[in-house]
């Protein structure tokens, strides 16, 4: 607990620097923890140290965690991985966020599963890469899926999201996101919420104008061995 403490710490000075650096308020950025692999006892003692937006990016152990601390009603759940659009009513009821919308099947699976009258917060992802599997719609149908989406009456756009290339630096990509991150606000104009960076970038992203940031290993310490 003092380790996870003392990381939780160090990160969120480097998030007040990066934002201070890119004249931007610390405050203005949301720092998720993204907890995959680790179990809810991890989660637990990060909301005891004040964390309340964790990440998961695997439906399964999104719904587990999210049952197993369904006690802690302030805790926001943000679904992060690639979905199977026949997961779509598993993910909606564990998660307040979905930031990985990315093709129009799933918003419309998203959108069949909300029928308990809320309204569901997602992300448009897009693929900084010319690599398909990497999950994100193709930067050329984003304009066209944002106009899907927004009309799914229990969906709310909120902004985009997207994974730095491997093969690629970071800050050119997010300069890249930072643009369709303009191009759906001509689509949306409140959907101002750019999700990027993680342990490895998130200085990059906040630099780009990232909102959400969804780091992991720098807080959470090594992931265990995925079972
Ligand atoms: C695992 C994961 C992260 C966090 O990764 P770290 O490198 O551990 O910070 C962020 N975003 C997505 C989509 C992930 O799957």
């Amino acid at each position: 607990m003092d380790d996870l403490r003392s990381r939780l710490a160090a990160v969120d000075a480097r998030i007040a620097d990066a934002a201070r650096a890119a004249g931007r308020d610390p405050s203005s950025i949301t720092r998720i923890v993204v907890t995959k692999f680790h179990p809810a006892t991890l989660v637990a003692d990060l909301h005891r140290l004040g964390v309340r937006d964790v990440g998961e990016n695997r439906q399964q152990e999104l719904t587990a965690k999210s049952a197993q601390l369904s006690a802690l009603t302030d805790l926001r759940w943000h679904f992060i991985g690639q979905a199977q659009t026949k997961k779509a009513r598993a993910i909606r009821t564990a998660a307040g966020v979905v930031h990985s919308v990315d093709r129009a099947r799933l918003a419309d699976a998203l959108e069949a599963a909300g029928t308990d009258g809320g309204v569901l917060d997602v992300l448009l992802q897009v693929n900084l890469t010319a690599d398909p599997d990497r999950g994100g719609v193709a930067p050329e149908e984003l304009e066209r899926l944002a106009e899907h989406v927004a009309g799914c009456r229990t969906l709310r756009v909120r902004g985009i999201m997207a994974v730095a290339p491997l093969d690629e630096p970071a800050a050119p990509a997010f300069a890249r996101l930072a643009g369709y991150a303009r191009r759906l606000r001509a689509v949306v104009p409140d959907a101002d919420w750019i999700s990027a960076g993680m342990t490895a970038d998130f200085v990059e992203a906040i630099a780009a104008g990232a909102t959400h940031l969804r780091i992991g290993s720098a807080i959470t310490g090594p992931r265990p061995v995925r079972i």
